[in-house]
């Protein structure tokens, strides 16, 4: 391993610039919490989506625990729903949040608070960042904000959101439109909060959003968005998006963190220089069931094709074993 010279948020901070580095950045915009880390926390799902102080105790695991450059204190995908109006089982240590309804069928039916910023399952976020950024100005400290389309599927429900996207177009574009005052206002707190980055997460996933949809209803909102974030943006969207990555860097986000479904090599071969990769270690396979071998291989894969910051392809899930993300720390500081 080379010797550090960089601080943890340096490393992040320039790897999102696209500056030269000591190393690439380790860690994951979206959440690595498994249920083993709640137990080396004492703080536990649901509780860790609700309380500030548990939220940020949890969160700092992935560098006391794994090294990590960077802390990701949003783990589920429900806060800005909650605050929408949805009802949510907050769920248990071995089960995310889900929303119970979708409260809406039109856009008229969108109600967003005047001080939705102060509902509950926003300023928690808001203050776990604030915790963290006290407690360890050496990190890099990630928010997290679902964009528009997430949103859309939140409140209409995904089914009736995408029929939607085929019935009836310009009311998709003025919900969009809508909804995305949603993630400039939470996503523009956490950066007042002390935020380095946010991931915009906005599940524009290839089996449920064409690249020509992605192009026509997305680039122009993801773009505006990027213009309105007071700092750098890590886009998240799951699944094989190989056919919008050129879509996506027209978009002008710093960085993409993109699922293994897109081979590290054809990512980057797609994405060339115009932002940083995210991710590379593949979670259902590797991280759950794999073997030592199998994140050797991963790594390898996303330090050949010079991933800025390698990590989990996403939200590790809850089951994983720590002995496996253990491994991958290990091996990671050995091959860089
Ligand atoms: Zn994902």
């Amino acid at each position: 391993m080379i010797r550090p010279q960089m601080s943890s948020r340096e490393r992040v901070l320039a790897a999102l610039d696209r500056r030269p580095t000591d190393r690439p950045a380790f860690g994951s915009p979206t959440s690595v919490i498994v249920a083993e880390l709640m137990d080396l926390a004492a703080a536990e799902f649901p509780e860790a989506h609700l309380q500030a102080p548990l939220m940020a105790r949890l969160a700092a695991t992935a560098h006391t625990e794994l090294r990590h450059d960077l802390l990701m204190p949003y783990f589920s995908v429900q806060h800005e729903a909650a605050a929408l109006g949805c009802r949510i089982d907050w769920g248990r240590r071995d089960l995310m949040p889900d929303s119970k309804d979708h409260p809406c069928q039109t856009i008229d039916d969108i109600r967003i608070p005047s001080d939705f910023l102060d509902h509950p399952a926003c300023r928690v976020v808001c203050d776990a960042i604030r915790l963290l950024r006290r407690q360890f100005p050496d990190l890099a400290i990630f928010g997290k904000a679902f964009g528009p389309w997430t949103l859309g599927y939140h409140l209409f429900s995904t089914q009736e959101f995408l029929i939607m996207t085929m019935l009836d177009p310009p009311q998709v574009v003025a919900i969009l439109d809508k909804l995305k005052e949603v993630t400039v206002a939470f996503a523009n707190a956490q950066f007042a909060a002390g935020a380095d980055a946010v991931t915009l997460a906005d599940h524009a996933t290839g089996d449920l959003c064409s690249p020509e949809a992605y192009r026509d209803f997305l680039i122009p909102v993801h773009a505006e968005l990027v213009r309105r974030l007071a700092g750098p943006v890590v886009l998240h969207i799951c699944g094989n998006t190989a056919s919008r990555l050129d879509y996506i860097c027209q978009t002008g986000v710093a960085a993409f963190h993109v699922d293994t479904k897109v081979p590290c090599a054809t990512a980057r071969k797609l994405v060339g220089d115009r932002l940083a990769l995210a991710g590379g270690i593949n979670n259902p396979q590797t991280l759950c069931f794999g073997k030592p071998d199998d994140v050797r291989r991963d790594l390898q894969a996303a330090l050949d094709a010079h991933f800025e910051i390698v990590g989990p392809e996403c939200a590790v899930p809850l089951n994983a074993p720590l002995s496996q993300l253990r491994a991958l720390t290990e091996m990671f500081f050995e091959m860089v």
